[in-house]
């Protein structure tokens, strides 16, 4: 099974935490680009059966309704879709836009990834989000009356000035909701962002004890409502696992469409370069070969430890192994049942060192 990954990089304006690649919405470049994704889909027409189709971005929510039906018409008309796929698109929040989530499951739309980020008014501001708790209340409450029952909230940790206390009442906001599926993410400080020039705002993040106890408790609270912990960043409620993310970690097929879309088919593994007016121009020929194979096993064991499937102790090098029990003895690790090993909650907490040890 294959998965589509659709990228819109289109955003109302810049975040300033964010370093996805996304440019300044237009309405004729959208239009525009829209053409050319349903280009590139009749181009590699996919054979193999397809049972996800995820639009990321950017912001996929700001194509009209009748753009994403266009591009999913496209997707059943040129490849082979299969029954029951997981049709998901991320939305940002914002007013009440009751008749465009209609238009959404209308469209085929069947899982909404809604960027919450929190339900703190002070933090979305702080993170210059344009939507407020309310209206992210709204939008989930909508999107389920509208027919919606497969809703991912996302959640930014370890914002500045973040206590114990505020992140409680944004998790406990979201689990009385009706939400399905929660990725929750530790604020990263990337390079080239306005966050990472802000001194003031640097100075109040919290320090990386309490980071960590930010992340616990984000396990925790999840776990009491019901969400299992399944990534390192992604936690369900029974059957409500991303079908398609879980395709980039258990090394699965996927083919990305559209400017700054990456792509692992056909054993190869390649990227469209970060330019949309070129895109637009000539989707089918605008790929760069990463690799011509698959994965290596060092990325198949960093991709597969970030799951709490683990791996098997065989991808293991032999002088690695000898590391297993003293950081199944730290509470780092855990031996499974099926034999396979996998990061503990605290070893997700200092993933990059655990993982360090073990390649
Ligand atoms: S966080 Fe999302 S909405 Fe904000 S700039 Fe990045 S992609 Fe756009």
């Amino acid at each position: 099974m294959t998965g589509i990954y659709i990228h819109v990089p289109f955003c109302a304006r810049k975040c300033i935490y964010c370093d996805f690649f996304s440019v300044k919405y237009q309405k004729g470049l959208v239009s525009n680009y829209v053409n050319a994704v349903i280009r590139n889909l009749q181009a590699y027409a996919v054979q193999d059966p397809v049972d996800t189709i995820y639009f990321g971005g950017g912001t996929p929510s700001l194509l009209s309704a009748d753009q994403i039906f266009e591009i999913l018409n496209a997707c059943v008309k040129y490849c082979n879709i299969s029954e029951n796929p997981e049709i998901t698109l991320e939305y940002n929040p914002s007013g009440n836009r009751e008749q465009y989530l209609h238009d959404l499951r209308q469209a085929g739309i069947n899982r909404l990834s809604i960027g919450t980020q929190s339900f703190s008014d002070p933090e979305l501001k702080m993170l210059s989000r344009t939507h407020s708790a309310e209206d992210n209340i709204r939008t989930i409450l909508t999107a389920y009356e509208q027919g919606f029952t497969n809703i991912s909230c996302d959640l930014i940790l370890a914002i500045p000035d973040q206590t114990p206390e505020i992140l409680s009442q944004s998790l406990h906001t979201l689990v009385n909701l009706p939400v399905t599926h929660c990725s929750a993410y530790l604020l990263q400080i990337e390079e080239e962002t306005s966050l990472s020039r802000n001194p003031d705002l640097l100075a109040r993040l919290p320090d990386e004890d309490d980071s960590v106890d930010l992340y616990l408790q984000t396990i925790q609270t999840l776990k009491q409502a019901g969400f299992m912990q399944y990534e390192i960043s992604s936690f369900a409620k029974s059957g409500y696992e991303s079908r398609h993310n879980l395709k980039y970690w258990r090394c699965e097929p996927y083919l990305g469409i559209g400017a700054g879309s990456h792509s692992c088919y056909h054993g190869k593994r390649f990227f469209v370069p970060e330019n949309t007016p070129k895109f637009c121009k000539d989707p089918v020929q605008d790929v760069q070969i990463v690799s011509e194979t698959v994965f290596d096993l060092e990325e198949r064991i960093m991709l597969g430890l970030r799951t709490t499937d683990g791996i098997s102790e065989n991808f293991i090098s032999p002088q690695a192994k000898l590391k297993i029990p003293l950081l199944i003895k730290s509470n780092y690790l855990i031996k499974k049942s099926d034999g396979n090993i996998a990061l503990t909650p605290e070893g997700f907490a200092v993933s990059n060192t655990v993982i360090a040890e073990l390649l």
